[in-house]
């Protein structure tokens, strides 16, 4: 049975992308792997217009964790003084990193299922005590899009530079580029963009990889080494390859589909038609229309309905939702649009949800 995968990545793959994947055998130290490396590099940049003088897409093997760690531990330099923004899970992991390479920092704590406190972080970034702000911009754990725009606005006033968790947004949500307050995002492959796990990426300003952290806190971690031998058309160690020819495939897909703008008119269409069916069956969202993403939704496990009845009603009919984690398992379950969804999909998918939660 073909499941399609309503988790936050990997993605229900087209069949463009799974075929690139296992096209060819590429030596990594071959001319042809570095055009591949190349162009990569390139369209990544392109998906938002970033400027190659200025910015570098830096690829490396890994998870959208690795890409996280490898930007905090490369980017921030040994004196740095850093704040980071916990509102779910992956906010706690950057602090959680930060600890692990005994990187000095202090967190702005809230709930997860609040929206950042911008009363408390102005005074906090006024102070003066900040080099550096760390946040995450869609926040799975909810589905919150944590205003971007705004934390970036504050960065610019105070003289804080902003590392951002994209993990879950680069490729579908708006990103200020153009803030010079943004010195990095980190993301990975298998998200929004649609391409194989394996792969993940920090897209940065060529001037924050020139102030990393001196001596590194990692080999392989280091974005700087990276960076210098993309730059010179090699690569410090084995890339996985096969995820690089996918997203390349990938990368192709989204310009012809609009580029992010176009993603993310498709997602909020999809995402709505979803809320529209499980609101009608009186499933609440966990969230106030607004402060989601478009890449995926909370819901609220309505009355006398287990999570477990819910995911293999679903299952069965070949669709897979992903659970709350940690303390809103209980609660919640999310349901993302991201990857190959036909309309054919669609329609089966409103039918197994109206029968799943009407039944
Ligand atoms: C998926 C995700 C990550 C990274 O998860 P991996 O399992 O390491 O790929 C990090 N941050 C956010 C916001 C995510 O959604």
């Amino acid at each position: 049975m073909r499941y399609i995968l309503l988790n936050p990545g990997p993605v229900s793959l087209s069949e463009r992308v799974r075929k690139a994947a296992v096209s060819q055998d590429l030596c990594h130290r071959e001319p042809e792997f570095f055009k591949l490396q190349d162009r990569v590099r390139s369209a990544l940049l392109e998906v938002y217009g970033c400027d190659p003088a200025g910015w570098a897409a830096v690829l490396l093997g890994g998870s959208g964790t690795t890409a996280l760690e490898s930007m905090l531990a490369s980017l921030l330099p040994r004196d740095a003084r850093l704040l980071v923004i916990e509102n779910g899970v992956y906010g706690e992991r950057i602090s959680r990193i930060a600890d692990i390479h005994g990187i000095e920092h202090q967190t702005l704590e809230h709930p997860w299922t609040d929206a950042i406190d911008y009363a408390k972080l102005g005074p906090l970034l006024a102070g003066g005590s900040f080099s550096h702000l760390a946040a995450v911009h869609h926040e799975t754990t909810t589905g919150r899009l944590n205003d971007i725009d705004r934390l970036a606005e504050l960065c610019e006033q105070h003289g804080v530079e902003l590392l951002l968790d994209a993990v879950s947004s680069f490729g579908a949500e708006a990103i200020p580029f153009e803030s010079p307050a943004l010195l990095a995002c980190a993301v990975t492959a298998n998200k929004c963009l649609h391409g194989i796990p394996g792969m993940c990426f920090v897209v940065c300003r060529r001037s924050a990889l020139k102030k990393a952290a001196d001596p590194p806190r990692s080999l392989y971690l280091h974005l700087p080494l990276w960076a210098e031998k993309q730059d010179s058309r090699t690569t410090p160690f084995t890339p996985p390859v096969n995820a690089m020819l996918a997203l390349n495939a990938a990368l192709q897909e989204l310009a012809l589909s609009g580029g992010w703008q176009g993603r993310h008119a498709h997602y909020s269409h999809l995402a709505g038609q979803v809320k529209r069916v499980l609101t009608r069956a009186g499933v609440e969202p966990l969230l106030s229309p607004g402060e989601s993403s478009c890449v995926l939704n909370a819901y609220r496990l309505p009355k006398g309905k287990t999570y477990e009845l819910i995911h293999d009603g679903l299952k069965q009919r070949g669709f897979v939702i992903y659970a709350g984690q940690g303390s809103l398992a209980a609660e919640m379950f999310r349901i993302s649009t991201m990857g190959d969804i036909s309309n054919y999909d669609m329609e089966r998918l409103l039918a197994a949800l109206q029968a799943v939660f009407s039944g």
